[in-house]
């Protein structure tokens, strides 16, 4: 992020969002389908945009910082070439800068051989794996962990064998979190890893196939659904159709934080929407932290979901609290001294004639440092909130993530320094609560085994590298000021 851009919502970063067409029904609207999928995953990934089009033999790829709206116009979009074979990429930048180097799709090659890569995650192995490539020869032009996928694919590739087969061989050298899209020859390659730590599904589009990180991505061009990529699969695409590849899998670890914030309230896992599980977990929140309220607003958009199910189950009326500017992105330029003290209003505005003189129950779906939420509870009490009841639709976040999320530094996370009470005094709220780790968990209506939790409990999935911070202050949930 550029130091003189501001971060304005204090929530954990999504790393990217992948995207990939194969059809020749199609070729001559790949580049324009696949800037729609783009601009259904944008939640994914703001600082950069990318989309390589290929006829099989030729790519041609235009990339750059920015939104996927800023990046492409009719005329960028016109001048990629025709193919049948697409890759699309937004990034959040985890591992590498935020700069045009480390914009994807990733190009690596040798030879004959050469691949363009779409990733979402991050490697744990990514130092090692660099030593180890660099050895073998290969160049990188890039600081991001993807360009080790690219190069890893292209040495199993110059050994022989399918595509299939040198996905699966460069797998196992691969440690971490990558869902990955690609374009291998005449192919359009999907892979996941073992542990299924970031989502990505197969649609069914004329004359071929969709691959996405989430189904909104499917729908936005009129795709159906198909299935998931499991974890450890290779998905090869081409003229004969789909050939599927399964993997191993330790053990499934879907990010818990997709249904909590990342993912798009439409997008489905599971084929249940994450919109259902977002409501649930309100409802878990209204029965296990109820409050003597009058009214329930959510910081939107992405407390909305879980706010209405809190208002439902709790018989609080729910309101809109919080006008949310929305032309304000993830980002913007930090305003000059004298007009600093802005800060929160230039995303939110509160709506005095919903909250003055009331006692107002505020919904978020996380706090990480606690610095934005100090913020929302003084701009509430500004507008005449008589108190404020901060409930958070997740429990504490403790950790931070090794897989592909941009958490902040343990020091930073104030959950992991501090008990549930020293939070609410910190930022001023009447009373405050989290969701139960349990619950959070229930409402995805999946098993806990098969879901990351690791920044909330500490179970990394790949042993290691889990450090394990200040658990002991996540004992109690609850606090309500004296
Ligand atoms: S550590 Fe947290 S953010 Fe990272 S994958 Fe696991 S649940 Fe998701």
């Amino acid at each position: 992020m550029n130091a003189d851009m501001h971060d304005t919502d204090g929530k954990p970063k999504e790393a990217c969002g992948v995207y990939g067409i194969y059809s020749r029904e199609l070729a001559g609207e790949l580049a324009q389908r696949t800037y729609f999928g783009l601009y259904a995953l944008q939640h994914r990934g703001q600082e950069s945009a990318g989309i390589a089009i290929s006829d099989g033999e030729r790519t041609t790829a235009m990339r750059d910082m920015g939104l996927v709206s800023q990046v492409f116009d009719g005329q960028r979009l016109a001048s990629l070439e025709s193919g049948h074979i697409a890759l699309g990429h937004v990034r959040y930048s985890t591992t590498g800068s935020a700069s045009w180097e480390n914009a994807q799709p990733e190009f690596q090659g040798r030879g004959d051989i050469n691949v363009a890569v779409a990733h979402n995650g991050n490697l744990v192995n990514a130092g090692r794996l660099r030593e180890e490539l660099a050895e073998e020869g290969f160049k990188f032009n890039s600081t991001s962990d993807t360009t080790f996928i690219a190069a890893a694919v292209v040495g199993e590739l110059e050994r022989g064998g399918s595509v299939g087969e040198a996905v699966r061989a460069a797998m196992r050298r691969l440690e971490g979190a990558y869902s990955v899209a690609m374009i291998c020859g005449d192919a359009l390659v999907a892979f996941r890893d073992p542990h299924g730590f970031r989502p990505l599904c197969i649609g069914e589009v004329e004359g071929g196939y969709v691959v996405s990180s989430e189904t909104c991505g499917l729908d936005i061009i009129g795709a159906r659904f198909v299935r998931v990529v499991k974890p450890g699969e290779v998905v090869v695409i081409d003229d004969d159709g789909i050939h599927c590849y399964e993997g191993e899998s330790p053990r499934r670890a879907l990010c818990v934080f997709e249904y909590v914030y990342f993912a798009r309230p439409d997008s489905r896992f599971d084929g249940k929407e994450v919109a259902g599980s977002r409501h649930r977990m309100g409802e878990l929140l209204a029965e296990e932290a109820p409050a003597e309220a009058d009214v329930v607003i959510p910081v939107p958009d992405s407390g909305i979901m879980a706010a209405v199910g809190y208002s439902e189950r709790s018989g609080i009326p729910y309101a809109e609290g919080l006008i949310k500017n929305r032309y304000v992105g993830r980002t913007f330029i930090e305003p000059a001294d004298g007009i600093r003290q802005l800060g929160i209003r230039l995303k939110l505005n509160p709506l005095p004639s919903v909250i003055e003189g009331r006692r107002v129950v505020v919904i978020d779906d996380s706090i990480v440092r606690g610095n934005t939420s100090r913020k929302l509870v003084q701009l509430l009490f500004e507008a005449g909130a008589k108190e404020v009841h901060f409930r958070v639709s997740s429990p504490p976040v403790t950790g931070p993530c090794y897989y592909g999320i941009d958490m902040d530094a343990p020091e930073q996370l104030v959950g992991a320094n501090h008990a549930v009470e020293e939070i609410r005094a910190q930022i001023g709220a009447t009373s405050l609560a989290y969701l139960s780790l349990e619950s959070m968990v229930a409402a995805t209506g999946q098993p806990k085994r098969n879901l990351c939790r690791a920044c909330f409990d500490g179970d990394y999935p790949i042993t290691g590298i889990a450090k394990k911070h200040a658990l002991e202050n996540r004992t109690h949930h609850y606090a309500t000021s004296p």
